[in-house]
């Protein structure tokens, strides 16, 4: 038999003492027996395997099916059922969060989740005795499929192997799954979040550009290769050639481009639709080949074929191609005026241009993915009671040798979502504490609520200095201008620090760096890049071009195309504040719903399945604040339990309880039971609920329930 001690507790409230120091050592325990789900009441602490766990079988499914978290150990599957059960039992929204830094489990975990949720949904339904099936479960299965397979793609496009995952997911993505009366999917929908547009055009050493552009040239048939005009090599381009990781030992892209060919046809992508796609995969590869020259004085592109490949696979005149990346027009006081660009402007466009393809075909394959499964509101909420599981993967906090604008974003992302967890965690557990009536203490914990503040305060946080900055004319403002405007602004700023506002701190670059210290650490951000970033400036021509391709679907991903120069009179949204826009949006989905956590930890920095980064761990275990979370759900109490389900369990230990209590409530019953164990000054009874302060109490009645 193993003991306590060889294997750990499953739930960390269950410690003897509740430091970093035991909760490191039981996480530890736990993961080097291979336990790698742990639980902080019902939140589900998660540490990658990197291997395969034989534990998601069907045998699995059933054993976890319906069941109490108390009943099985723990397993990422009870969070699914917790929260489906909820959701079917109560008719009440709820979602799933699924939170840790990047590599660290996260998009397996909701592919986990998706697939358990398959499982248990549209069972039952078998052929009728005459042989008629139940109208609907067609329906059913093919929802499900969709919500399965779009995984296939929108990783082949949406993800990119990074120096910290091979398959990085370099945009946020939140689900919402639909579900009738009786508990099975009848849609969903699909949110994504900032795509990392930028690694379209370059990558860091190490990594490359994202998956589908080396699915096609690996995988794409012969005959397609040869119409889209490409060579096999990847190094022949630049735009995936920049990191030299071309090959990685743990993708089969030749293998990946089929699953996506497969799923792309399931989900009712057409043969013309899936032509448009493989065709601006192609045309982006040609077009970071394209160069300019000056020819005495006058900017043009360098002679090559790949210019012509670029204008026949978007399906536009070539010469308007030439024209669009040589020279903007602009209105100027009611006159129209052709400018010619200059060489570092021409660059930039071509980048900007070869982004916003891929970012507006990303957004366009989820517009045909959600319409594929959309339910009908009006119609749904006649019909139905509606109600539906959420759940959300988005990128990890994120330090890399470089921070960028991205990483601002993404860790800004971050810090909501903690903002959330320590509000919502700490709210409920108050709120039940309250409703039951039991009296607790308060436990410290951080709250970054003044981070978020310096990122998105109206007028005076981050954001705001940028989209300031970035109203002025171009000519005059620079991102050294733009730190500058931040120093000035946030010097006083407990989290922030620059080399002007801290004049001895070395490891800041002057007027290049600013440091922003997240609840999950110190970031430093390098400011170079930053305005262009959150300008996100694509000349209209490109949308004019677009907008007049052949290719009806090119057309459609262009609309604001169809306007006229002087038409144009407000200037767009800046990156910056339509992020911080929905990621607001999001919180405020989030919060409308019952909340189910799932926390991932990253256990080594070399995919290793045995290495257990002690540093590395205990740094996450602190920033996601999960020592507070063990200490708030303990809050005096270890455990707690409804009356008629503590009873259900422990029964049998108790004469006066077997086989079945009488003469009372169910309360009455627990409360006898517990006298008669001898645990009666151990435990609170609430209005439904019974509280055990002490872990020991717990184990006791467990061990005596298994003695018997
Ligand atoms: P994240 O989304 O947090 O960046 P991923 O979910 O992509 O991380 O996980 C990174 C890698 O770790 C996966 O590609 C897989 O190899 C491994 N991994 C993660 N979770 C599991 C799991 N539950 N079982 C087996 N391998 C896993
Ligand atoms: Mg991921």
């Amino acid at each position: 038999m193993t003991t306590i001690r060889e294997v750990g507790v499953g739930d960390f409230v269950l410690l003897d003492k509740i430091d970093l120091e035991h909760f490191m050592q039981n996480l530890e325990v736990r993961f080097k027996n291979g336990l790698i789900y742990t639980y902080i009441g019902e939140v589900c602490v998660s540490v990658n395997p990197y291997r395969t766990m034989n534990i998601y079988d069907k045998s699995y499914v059933d054993k976890y099916k319906g069941r109490e978290f108390f009943e099985n150990p723990p397993h990422i599957f009870a969070i699914a059922d917790a929260s489906h059960r909820v959701m079917k039992q109560q008719g009440r929204d709820t979602c799933i969060v699924i939170s840790g830094e990047s590599g660290s489990g996260k998009t397996e975990a909701s592919k986990i989740i998706m697939k358990y949720i398959a499982a248990v949904t549209n069972q039952g339904m078998l052929p009728r005795p005459d042989g008629t099936e139940k109208k609907g479960k067609h329906e059913i299965e093919r929802v499900k499929n969709i919500l399965i397979q779009s995984n296939a793609i929108l990783e082949a496009f949406g993800n990119a192997k990074t120096n910290r995952n091979d398959n990085s997911s370099r945009f946020g993505k939140y689900m919402d799954i639909h579900f009738d009366f009786k508990g099975d999917p009848i849609g969903g929908h699909i949110s994504n979040y900032l795509l990392e547009k930028s690694r379209v055009t370059t990558q860091q050493q190490g990594e490359r550009n994202f998956h589908c552009f080396y699915q096609l040239l690996m995988g794409g048939a012969d005959d397609l290769i040869r119409r889209l005009n490409l060579s096999r090599q990847p190094d022949q381009y630049f735009f995936i050639k920049q990191g030299n990781a071309a090959k990685v030992d743990s993708i089969n892209d030749k293998f990946l481009y089929r699953d996506v060919t497969t799923s792309l046809s399931a989900l009712q992508f057409s043969q013309e639709d899936q032509d448009t796609l493989w065709r601006v995969v192609a045309a982006i590869l040609h077009l970071g080949n394209l160069e300019f020259d000056l020819v005495e004085d006058k900017l043009e592109l360098k002679k090559s074929k790949h210019v012509d490949d670029v204008a026949s696979l978007l399906s536009v005149k070539k010469s308007d191609l030439e024209v669009a990346l040589c020279e903007r027009v602009i209105a100027a006081r009611g006159d129209i005026m052709r400018k010619e660009h200059t060489e570092s402007e021409a660059s930039f466009g071509r980048d900007a241009f070869a982004k916003a393809i891929y970012e507006r075909l990303f957004s366009w394959i989820v517009k045909r993915i959600n319409a594929a499964i959309s339910v009908d509101a009006q119609n749904f909420q006649k019909i139905y009671k509606s109600s539906l599981i959420g759940v959300l993967d988005i990128y990890g906090f994120e330090i890399f040798e470089n921070n960028s604008f991205e990483q601002f974003c993404i860790n800004y992302c971050n810090e909501k979502l903690q903002q959330l967890f320590i509000e919502l965690v700490l709210k409920q557990e108050q709120e039940e504490y309250n409703r039951e009536g039991i009296e607790w203490t308060n436990v410290e914990y951080f709250n970054n609520q003044i981070i978020c503040e310096l990122v998105e305060a109206p007028h005076k946080g981050v954001m705001a200095i940028m989209d300031d900055a970035c109203k002025m004319t171009a000519e005059k403002v620079t991102d050294e201008l733009l730190l500058e405007a931040m120093d000035k602004q946030l010097k006083t700023h407990k989290h922030y620090m620059s080399r002007q506002t801290k004049t001895t701190e070395k490891s800041l670059r002057h007027k290049v760096d600013f440091r922003i210290t997240h609840y999950a650490g110190n970031v430093t951000y390098c400011i170079i890049g930053f305005l262009d970033k959150n300008k996100d400036t694509l000349f209209q021509d490109f949308k004019r071009l677009l907008y007049n391709s052949s290719d009806k679907n090119l057309k459609e991903m262009w609309p604001e195309g169809a306007q006229h120069i002087t038409q144009i009179t407000k200037r767009p949204p800046t990156a910056g504040t339509l992020f911080k826009n929905s990621m607001q949006d999001l919180v405020k989905t989030l919060i409308s719903k019952e909340p189910h956590y799932v926390r991932c930890i990253k256990p080594n920095e070399v995919k290793s399945a045995s290495a257990f980064d002690y540093e590395r761990v205990k740094h996450q275990v602190s920033y996601l604040g999960l020592i507070e979370n063990v200490r708030v759900r303990r809050a005096g109490f270890a455990y707690r339990q409804r009356y008629d389900k503590f009873l259900q369990r422990y029964k049998m230990i108790s004469q006066f309880t077997w086989p079945n209590f009488r003469n009372g409530s169910d309360k009455e019953g627990v409360q006898v039971l517990l006298k008669e164990t001898g645990f009666e000054n151990d435990v609170k009874y609430g209005k439904t609920k019974v509280f055990i302060r002490s872990p020991k109490t717990l184990f006791a009645l467990e061990t005596s329930r298994n003695d018997l």
